[in-house]
């Protein structure tokens, strides 16, 4: 068999992101032996990117901030669709694995008098988000890198997992390549943990990077895991619309926390327009209110509407836009120029000034920039356990992006690298617990691995076919047409039928060459998972008839109240790709009451 090493690990760990480092060390602390899996270098994952910060209720900056007024918040946000019970282990847990990151070496920017500064972000009552400039994540990953290393974890870097195996309805192992030499790599396991993070690159205009392939939910998939709530696909409202080579790079919510303005071409601030019924007492309704908040003191003042959650503020700019009142490239202005000098922009906001300045030649402290939509997060994902983690499948666990639950319909800013902490470390520990009442790690049948392998190899020993790179933009754009940030049942039934018409070409593809740092190969591996992921989330938005958080129907633009309490499903039955409705646990009376009327 064309297999030429194999490793043994009680858990395994496949994605390096925060999630899969904080589970690695929480495995380690659980007295396992760890391995951690990665697609790209040590240290290069969509966490790495992170610019404006991590929610959690320290209650520095405003000291009435609690676990309850943040549960509130990341419900509200989520517009009821959360799983209730991960979000209130959420926003209780989050200020330990925070201060727990300062006590391995973060270094968070300080107010004062000497404690974690917190900034405000959309939907937030208070500002809650710890931050590093406009820079908190390459802290983060170097902090929780450092720890993971010293912990004797082991790493397999630029190695692409692709398919997993279970033996007895149990999870066994996994198998990978080497990016660099194509060769195969078995890796046994009592416990997997994914980590793999979200499905960006099946969008034409995204803020993700090449590793966001959907890899762990369609690996999940395949061994009979569920994908819950894939209609939920975050656009954040302010990405980079020009020059061309750059549209979708992420402009941080910071710029906004920090005092900045969305304008029209007609130079009004029209988030005043947009604020909806549930925001109205926390938010300005006027400039001259909204402005004191700014300049000030932020505790007298409600928050400017340009910090509503992403939701609302993605959808009031492609209103502008479509009412001709765009930027001259279809976007909005973004201005924090005119709220504050350019010492203060340049210490808060460092990456977003070099951004600009270089990318597209504009100097932020003096102008405005020219922002609209790109496709960032995804809520829905791998249905887990929301105390353990775990999958439905037994010894599977899956944490940060890739899976599902906390966020509802939609995420607040800051709550993603909470997120990954505190469910990291808790699938780690849960993966290590139940690694040790297993026996020995099973063998996964040579068979399964032969079948594999021979799957893998196909587009090798074919003539002629499809090229993955044509399968790959034709996806992206279908996914940006039909499955954006505005859907009709129309629309999505025709992506469906697009996205299996790609899975049909992508089995009649052919790759040239060898294994060997094959960029055509590693995207048609990557393909199987992209489209796969990316008819559910068709599938997923075409069940739900109603317009709620990220998910926008033309044809059913009002949110049905009876549709809070059902989540979309989608399961593997028998090789058929279904969508089930299924009940989501509501909160308690004491809870319902919080979110519906307050702290
Ligand atoms: C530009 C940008 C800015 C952001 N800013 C913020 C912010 O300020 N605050 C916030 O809360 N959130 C922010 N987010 C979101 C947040 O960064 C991500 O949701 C989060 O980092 C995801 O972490 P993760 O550990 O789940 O995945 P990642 O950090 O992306 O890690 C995924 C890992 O999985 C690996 N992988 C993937 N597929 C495979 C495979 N098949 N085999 C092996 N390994 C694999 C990758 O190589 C990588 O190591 C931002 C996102 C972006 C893109």
């Amino acid at each position: 068999m064309d297999i030429r090493e194999t490793h043994e690990h009680d858990v395994l760990v496949i994605g390096a992101g925060g999630a899969g480092l904080r589970a690695a060390i929480a495995a380690k602390e659980g007295g396992a032996s760890v391995g951690l899996v990665c697609k790209s270098l040590l240290g290069k994952a969509h966490t790495v990117m992170a610019e404006g910060g991590i929610a959690s209720a320290l209650g520095n900056v405003r000291e009435e901030d609690n676990w309850r007024v943040h549960f509130r918040d990341t419900m509200r946000g989520g517009k009821g669709l959360n799983d209730w019970r991960m979000a209130r282990i959420h926003a209780e847990e989050s200020p330990d694995r925070v201060r727990e990151l300062e006590a391995w070496g973060a270094v968070f920017d300080r107010t004062e008098d000497g404690r974690m500064n917190q900034r405000p972000f959309g939907g937030h009552t208070y500002a809650r988000l710890a931050h590093v400039g406009d820079r908190t994540g390459l802290e983060m990953i170097r902090t929780l890198q450092d720890h993971a290393v010293h912990e004797d974890v082991e790493v397999f870097m630029e190695c692409t997992a692709f398919r997993l195996f279970k033996v007895d309805g149990r999870i066994a192992g996994a198998l990978a390549y080497w990016r660099t030499t194509g060769e195969f790599v078995l890796f046994r396991a009592k416990s997997i943990v994914l980590a793999t993070g979200g499905i960006g690159k099946g969008w034409k205009v995204t803020s993700n990077s090449w590793e966001y392939t959907g890899d762990g939910m369609a690996m999940a998939y395949d061994v009979g895991a569920d994908l819950l709530g894939l209609e939920f696909v975050q656009f954040h409202p302010t990405g980079m619309v020009w020059p061309p080579s750059v549209a979708g790079t992420l402009v941080t919510e910071g710029v906004r926390g920090e005092g900045g303005i969305l304008t029209n071409s007609e130079g009004e601030r029209f988030m005043f327009r947009y604020i909806p019924e549930l925001y109205k007492a926390d938010t300005a309704d006027t400039e001259e209110e909204a402005d004191r908040w700014v300049g000030g003191d932020r505790k007298n003042n409600r928050r400017p509407p340009e910090l509503l959650t992403r939701d609302i503020v993605a959808k009031a700019i492609v209103a502008e836009v479509e009412a001709g009142r765009g930027t001259p490239h279809g976007g909005a202005y973004l201005n924090i120029a005119a709220k504050r000098d350019p010492e203060f922009i340049k210490s808060k906001l460092p990456s977003m000034y070099h951004q600009f300045k270089e990318l597209a030649g504009v100097d932020i402290t003096t102008e405005a920039m020219e922002v609209g939509p790109t496709t960032h997060y995804v809520m829905g994902g791998i249905k887990v356990d929301p105390e353990t983690a775990e999958t439905v499948v037994p010894g599977l666990y899956a944490a940060g992006e890739v899976a599902a639950g906390l966020h509802g319909g939609n995420r607040l800013g800051g709550n993603s690298l909470s997120d990954l902490v505190v469910f990291g470390r808790r699938a780690g520990l849960a993966a290590a617990a139940s690694a040790k009442e297993q026996g020995a790690t099973p063998d996964v049948p040579s068979s399964e691995l032969e079948s594999a392998l021979e799957e893998v190899n196909a587009p090798f020993a074919r003539d002629g076919g499809h090229n993955p790179f044509g399968i790959q933009e034709e996806l992206k754009t279908v996914m940006n047409a039909k499955v954006g940030i505005a859907r009709t049942a129309e629309g999505l039934a025709e992506a469906v039928g697009d996205i299996r018409a790609l899975r049909n070409a992508l089995k009649a593809c052919s790759v040239d060459g060898g294994r060997a740092y094959n960029p055509g190969w590693n995207t048609w591996v990557d393909l199987h998972s992209l489209l796969q992921v990316c008819e559910a989330v068709a599938l997923s938005a075409a069940a739900r008839e109603e317009s709620r958080g990220a998910h926008t129907r033309i044809d059913f633009p009002e949110t049905n109240p009876e549709l809070v309490k059902h989540s979309t499903v989608v399961r593997n039955e028998g090789g058929r790709m279904t969508t089930i409705k299924e009940p989501l646990p509501q909160p308690p009376e004491e809870l319902r009451t919080l979110i519906e009327e307050g702290v």
